[in-house]
């Protein structure tokens, strides 16, 4: 196992995640993202095959049956999963990111030793909630709901082997860069 080709990325919903993996992947070619595959429906502008891969329940079931994931976690009634032969396939490329939620994380690390873990906290819980509430389209139930996950997302950020805030995205997804250039130039 080469050091440094596998960065596992966590962060709670609304801290900004997506925004500073597209910096990181636009300042460094050689990271490539693993795609997860998914049950929950697409979302407005997100594309088959490059945020996810959408699956049926039926579909998804059936690759756990077959061993086909490193690792895999139901979220928000929802499964999660990142695809073993996929991911083999893109560290042969360059360094795998993989973006998943700490359970998925703790059982890469378990078969992966060699794994990154980092995971992206908040300025504070409360400036998530701001965030959250700032886009305006999710209701109070659903930032109930986010906010308690959020919660039990920062308890488990003491597992991984860096946390980096993100007050600001640049300096945020710098950050990252170090940590990955450190591991794996
Ligand atoms: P979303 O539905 O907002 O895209 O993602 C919800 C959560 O699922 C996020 O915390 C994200 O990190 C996590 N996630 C995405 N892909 C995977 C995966 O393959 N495995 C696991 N365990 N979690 C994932």
């Amino acid at each position: 196992m080469s050091k440094g080709k596998l960065v596992v990325i966590s962060g709670a919903s609304g801290v900004g995640k997506g925004t500073v993996l597209g910096i990181m992947m636009n300042k460094r070619k050689d990271l490539k993202f693993s795609v997860s595959a998914t049950t929950r429906a697409p979302r407005p502008g997100e594309r088959e095959g490059v945020d996810y891969t959408y699956v049926s329940k039926e579909c998804f079931l059936g690759m756990i049956e077959r061993d086909e994931f490193l690792e895999y976690d139901s979220h928000m009634s929802n499964f999660y999963g990142t695809p073993t032969k996929q991911l083999e396939e893109i560290m042969a490329q360059g360094i795998a990111i993989l973006d998943v939620e700490p359970k998925g994380a703790f059982q890469v690390r378990a078969k992966r030793p060699d794994a990154t873990l980092i995971f992206v906290a908040p300025p504070s819980l409360e400036e998530l909630e701001r965030r959250l509430r700032s886009r305006g389209d999710t209701s109070e139930e659903q930032i109930r709901i986010r906010m308690e996950r959020a919660a039990w997302e920062m308890e488990q950020s003491k597992h991984y082997d860096y946390i980096v805030t993100n007050d600001q995205v640049e300096t945020c997804a710098d950050k990252i860069l170090k940590i990955i250039a450190e591991k794996a130039d």
